[in-house]
């Protein structure tokens, strides 16, 4: 019998956790529970979870210092987490944490089953795409490790990040949409503004590594009006 999937909830509000505990099971998922940060990040870093919902405020430990820790450890784990803010700053601060992905509360149940599956769906897929991609410039990442080097400098990625150059090399010899990203490595059925600014926002982070002039890239490039292409080395 296949294995179930394992999902941690880290959330302190008992209703909302007792509430996203009842979706999973229903679901098919096997589930834990931490209703406080030291015992999420305990729970993350000892037990072994396909996936960790994480709460933001949370008593004791919040959910982007145990973001931290957890990727300090393990650069792999999917991550989504759950907000009640929707700043910016909150998204950016959260992404360059490496969340795979946010969910602002209150969520439908639809909508956070499809993008539990799409985070899900996304950690299978990048086992079994193409380990190297190599650019000009002496550039190269290996998709697996979440690493790379430019030349002499080491380079590190996010699980993310890796996704969209694998998803940008497999399709170079077109530009790519932001909405075709959101939809393919988000899971999103329709873009809005926030939504397009977290492609932007990882776009620009992958500049500022790959790039040797993030203002003029000549890699990963912006193909005016129609979206992002990656030019193979
Ligand atoms: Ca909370």
């Amino acid at each position: 019998m296949e294995r179930k999937i394992r999902i941690l909830v880290v959330e302190d509000e008992a209703p909302i956790r007792n509430g996203l505990m009842d979706v999973l099971v229903y679901h098919g998922y096997e589930v834990d529970e931490a209703a406080d940060g030291p015992t999420g990040l305990e729970k993350s870093l000892t037990g072994t979870f396909d996936l960790i919902l994480l709460d933001i405020m949370l008593p004791g430990l919040d959910g982007y210092e145990i973001c931290n820790r957890i990727r300090s450890r393990d650069r792999e784990q999917p991550i989504i987490m759950l907000t009640a803010k929707t700043s910016d700053e909150d998204i950016i601060q959260g992404l360059s944490l490496g969340a795979d992905d946010y969910i602002a509360k209150p969520f439908s149940v639809a909508q956070l089953v499809l993008r539990i599956q799409a985070v899900l769906r996304r950690s299978r897929i990048g086992v079994d795409m193409e380990h190297h991609i190599r650019l000009g410039d002496g550039i190269e990442v290996d998709t697996r490790n979440l690493c790379g080097c430019r030349g002499q400098e080491t380079l590190s990625f996010t699980r993310r990040e890796v996704e969209i150059l694998q998803y940008l090399s497999a399709n170079s010899e077109r530009p790519v949409s932001r909405d075709e990203l959101l939809s393919k490595l988000w899971g999103y059925s329709r873009s809005m503004d926030i939504e397009t600014r977290t492609v932007d926002i990882h776009i620009a982070k992958l500049r500022r590594k790959i790039e040797p002039i993030p203002s003029a890239p000549r890699h990963l490039v912006t193909v005016r009006g129609a979206g992002y292409r990656l030019l193979p080395g």
